[in-house]
């Protein structure tokens, strides 16, 4: 069993640090939130009194944190402390630049991941991971204990690339999804009758016939509890901005991912940051 340090023990990091745990590791966990570690040592988390304190001596050490600018400023941290053989991990979903900058030089993986807190507390989130394959497999019985899925991308900066191109899929393949119910309403059409038509024509996807926008064709998804997240259009609106600064950077034309971003930012704006992003429909469907 190994030695691991944790740091950001958030809605994500607190359940994926006690799964640690619980699969019989030696954690030692770090937050600035006096809320985040007493919430963390209510639930059997050791704590150390600082981030470069929860690193040293540590096998194994992850971040969980909210943006590129914290993941730059917890590793620069810690640098002194972690020994150069212990693997790090951040995953916590950022801008490509950051996580090919934090592991340069370093002996480091980006595993962002998804699932949500659902995932983390149930240990069955998907890690998309870039680095050095050594270091993958070094790592894989640690990202087992907290997920189910695992899937090495390429090198450093990969994760985090797949994780921005599956999300701005996401939420294309979403208000595609809301528009097309949305016009359905207007010509007549049936929720049930364009949910029998297009789950098996080419019109079929995930947005669709597992998250579908409306109540009654999938009895859980989040239209039949009023949009609770869920995917809080919040993180939405933060991943299509990481995956638009990517586009920019390398030069990709993304006109879709472009107007997904804006037009969740405008829901976002209008009441909807903390609902479920297929709440959107509702926009979608006032003009
Ligand atoms: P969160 O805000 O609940 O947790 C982040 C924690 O980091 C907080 O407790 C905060 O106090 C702590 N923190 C910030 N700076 C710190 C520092 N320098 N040192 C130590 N602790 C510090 O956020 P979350 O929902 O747990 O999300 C974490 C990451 O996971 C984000 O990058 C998010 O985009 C990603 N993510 C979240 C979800 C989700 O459903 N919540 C799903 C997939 C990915």
């Amino acid at each position: 069993m190994a030695r691991i340090g944790f740091v950001g023990l958030g809605k994500m990091g607190l359940p994926m640090a006690r799964n640690l745990v619980t699969a019989g590791h030696e954690v030692l966990g770090f937050d600035i939130s006096p809320a985040a570690r007493q919430a963390a040592a209510a639930a059997g988390i050791a704590l150390a009194p600082s981030a470069a304190e929860a690193a040293r001596g540590a096998g194994f050490v992850l971040t969980m944190l909210p943006a590129g600018a914290h993941v730059r400023a917890a590793w620069a941290e810690m640098d002194a402390a972690c020994a150069p053989e212990a693997v790090r991990l951040d995953c916590s979903t950022v801008d490509v630049e950051t996580a090919r900058a934090v592991a340069q030089g370093r002996r480091m993986l980006d595993a962002p991941v998804s699932g949500g807190t659902m995932g983390a507390e149930n240990g069955t989130l998907t890690f998309m991971v870039g680095g050095a394959a050594e270091d993958v497999a070094a790592a894989r019985p640690i990202l087992e204990a907290m997920g189910r899925t695992i899937v090495h991308c390429g090198g450093p900066g990969t994760g985090q690339a797949a994780k921005l191109c599956n999300n701005m899929l996401l939420a294309i393949s979403m208000i595609g999804t809301c528009e097309a119910f949305a016009l359905a309403e207007k010509l007549g059409l049936s929720h049930a009758a364009l949910f029998e038509v297009a789950s098996r024509s080419s019109g079929q996807c995930w947005s669709l016939t597992t998250y579908c926008p409306v109540p009654g064709p999938v009895p859980g998804s989040p239209a039949n509890r009023g949009y609770a997240p869920g995917f809080a259009t919040e993180l939405m609106v933060k991943d299509l901005g990481l995956s638009q600064q990517a586009a920019g950077a390398a030069g990709a034309h993304t006109p879709l991912g472009a107007a997904a971003l804006a037009l969740y930012e405008r829901f976002a704006a209008e009441g909807g940051a903390g609902r479920d992003f297929s709440g959107i429909i509702e926009m979608l469907r006032r003009g």
